[in-house]
């Protein structure tokens, strides 16, 4: 959904907001963010190892993982993760959700203005303050259930709200 044009935009203000927040714009993580952006699919840290190498060979696994660290400490660099699943990154966008695949382990962005106006915690979360959220929907990919003669049954008795 996104141009190629804005998605050049979208990595020069990433790559402008490292200095912001304090932290210099290094060849290596210049190139892990110009990796991150090149890709859809919340690549895993291994991924995005095996894209920087081939611009910068040489470069060592640590590096890479580091640098995704220190961004995402910062902010220029969002975890998106769930149980069970290697720590999958992208670029903070503005709020999105996602599709995951319990098959495939396939993230996929998902659009949906009324989740982004769910109802914040409120008192119930006791002074704790909510920095961000995001929506995941864990099933099987259209992918997947093709390719998958009998979809995994819920093991509870209770009655399956995704209809077809
Ligand atoms: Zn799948
Ligand atoms: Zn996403």
């Amino acid at each position: 959904m996104k141009s190629h044009a804005g998605r050049r935009a979208a990595v020069a203000g990433l790559e402008g907001l490292c200095p912001r927040r304090g932290l210099p714009l290094t060849v290596q993580r210049r190139a892990v963010l110009e990796a991150l952006a090149a890709r859809r699919d919340h690549p895993t840290a291994d991924q995005l190892y095996e894209d920087v190498a081939r611009r910068l060979p040489g470069i060592s696994r640590a590096t890479v993982y580091r640098a995704l660290e220190v961004m995402v400490r910062a902010g220029v660099v969002r975890k998106v993760w769930y149980a069970g699943a290697a720590t999958r990154f992208e670029v903070p966008e503005r709020r999105h959700h996602h599709l995951v695949c319990v098959l495939c382990d396939a993230v996929v962005d998902l659009h949906q203005p009324a989740l982004d106006r769910l109802p914040g915690p409120g008192r119930a979360a006791r002074g704790f303050r909510v920095l961000d959220y995001s929506v995941q929907f864990m099933g099987v990919c259209a992918q997947c259930a093709r390719s998958t003669k009998t979809p995994p049954r819920q093991s509870s008795g209770r009655q399956s709200h995704e209809g077809k």
